[in-house]
């Protein structure tokens, strides 16, 4: 097996993630004389904000399909100019562990996870970003029903559409986002279903003011929608997807302020593709794997705890972006050069402190408006699968709480193999949590952060074995 060899060169920095939050880490650290190497398991740098059309694709402007480009075209050029950051592509780490001096950062990459990687660093920066909550209902496992995310990548990575006719579901900003983007590139989008009523961010009006720049980029999407004649409903979830090859059709329902839906206001819409997310949950697994404390967000979902200089309780491990909670790209860029300059030892600006902190106020209020609520369990059938990757159903889940006596997602999971799948319980992680009535879910806890091939791990032990 082509394995290489560990690298002894000692990097002051290392970044885990090359999207908007580590990028600008990255770059700010290096200026500031670290040297610093920025690792993706992508081939390009930007995350999923910016994210590039593949290589072969041979895009002639990718700028067309994104907002804010000049922006990442500003900080990738200060990349390559920067002496002391060196950008590796497609390296995926998959667990961090702690040496006498520092990190060492296990990587693979190449052809198949073929070749392993260890970088030894002084301190490590997460910028992982984060991961689509997703809510099972009946059908979402029918061919056509892909995430609200997923549907963004494959229209800025793929430059290809879903479907021609997809309805956008679920909860949370992204779905405004990925609607403008679709209904941009010729879909017919005959409705974006939202399960929340948007009053949460009423409620704050002093956040608000304080980002316009949010306000104009939630108005330039409403536009959109709008001049395409996109129907908006509020209050209301997709509570099936119809369909034996693909998704024909689905069943949007009204709901109430849990989220339960309310018997009698069914209808059908025709479709052949359904774009459906509810939120983000950061990554973090690779952080709490070291002990890292979290703390769980107004929206359920379980960040990395760090200090005003993005520090987490792991000394000399510190995390910007979506990993501190889920914000958006303006406010990952900004944690990423708070990080950098502190990691440098550099005293942050004023106005970037600042910035930063109005930012996470508002990614607060979003985060609070949007919460699922718990009455979405109401649209699950006994044969409606939770985990897919294991085809495990709603009535064994419920079994093994009700029957068994399984009060936590550990116990549903040794009962049902919930969540043993190539996933690894991020998809069902959350929909198993509430049904088996631990409410939301702990820290992600994962000895590997992707799957790993056992040769690797076995040349791993010989390399330490001195063989
Ligand atoms: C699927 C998806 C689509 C999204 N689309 C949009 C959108 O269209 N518009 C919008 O406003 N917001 C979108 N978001 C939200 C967006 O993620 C953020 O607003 C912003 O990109 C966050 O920046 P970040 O740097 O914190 O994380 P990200 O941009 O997510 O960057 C994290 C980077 O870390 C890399 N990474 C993760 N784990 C590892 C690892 N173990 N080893 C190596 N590399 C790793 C990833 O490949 C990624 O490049 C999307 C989120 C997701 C999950």
């Amino acid at each position: 097996m082509p394995t290489s060899p560990s690298e002894p060169l000692p990097y002051d920095l290392a970044v885990v993630g090359a999207g908007p939050a580590g990028l600008a880490a990255a770059v700010t650290a290096a200026e500031l004389g670290l040297r610093c190497v920025l690792l993706d398991g992508g081939h390009s740098t930007g995350g999923q904000y910016y994210r590039h059309p593949a290589p072969g694709l041979g895009a002639a402007r990718p700028d067309r399909l994104h907002h804010g480009w000049s922006v990442y075209a500003g900080l990738a050029e200060r990349l390559s100019a920067a002496e002391r950051a060196e950008f590796r592509a497609g390296h995926q780490v998959w667990a961090l562990e702690r040496t006498g001096d520092g990190f060492a950062v296990h990587a693979t990459r190449g052809p198949e996870a073929a070749d392993r990687v260890t970088l030894r660093a002084r301190t490590v920066l997460l910028a992982a970003g984060a991961y689509e909550r997703q809510l099972p209902f009946p059908g979402w496992t029918l061919p056509g029903v892909v995430t609200a995310g997923g549907a963004q990548a494959m229209l800025k990575a793929g430059l290809v559409l879903p479907g021609r006719r997809i309805v956008v579901a679920g909860s949370g900003p992204l779905l405004l986002a990925a609607a403008s983007s679709l209904v941009t590139a010729g879909a017919d989008v005959p409705a974006v279903v939202e399960a929340t009523n948007y009053l949460g961010y009423a409620r704050r009006p002093g956040v608000l003011a304080a980002v316009p720049a949010k306000l104009v980029e939630g108005a330039g999407h409403g536009s959109a929608l709008l001049r395409h004649g996109v129907r908006l409903r509020p209050r209301s979830a997709v509570v099936e997807a119809h369909g034996t090859d693909r998704v024909t059709a689905v069943t949007v329902a009204r709901l109430d302020a849990e989220w339960r839906p309310l018997p009698g206001t069914e209808r059908r819409i025709d479709c052949d593709a359904l774009a459906v997310g509810h939120g983000l949950l950061p990554q973090i697994d690779l952080a709490t794997e070291l002990g890292a404390d979290t703390v769980t967000g107004p929206d359920g979902a379980v960040a990395l705890k760090v200090d005003a200089r993005l520090r987490t309780s792991v000394p000399g491990l510190w995390s910007a972006g979506e990993t501190n909670g889920v914000g958006g790209a303006d406010l990952a860029i900004a944690e990423g050069e708070l990080a950098g300059h502190a990691i440098a030892g550099a005293l942050p600006r004023a106005a970037l402190l600042r910035r930063r902190a109005r930012l996470r106020s508002f990614a607060d209020v979003m985060a609070a408006a949007h919460r699922p609520g718990p009455g979405w369990t109401g649209w699950l059938r006994p044969d409606t699968d939770v985990c897919r990757c294991e085809e495990v159903p709603v009535a064994k889940v419920r079994e093994a709480v009700e029957e068994l006596g399984a009060g936590d997602p550990r116990t549903v999971k040794l009962l049902t193999r919930a969540g043993m799948g190539w996933c690894q319980g991020r998809m069902c992680g959350p929909a198993v949590a509430c049904l088996s009535g631990s409410g939301e879910p702990g820290p992600d806890r994962r000895p590997f952060g992707c799957p790993v091939p056992l040769s690797q791990l076995a040349a791993g032990s010989a390399a330490a074995a001195g063989e």
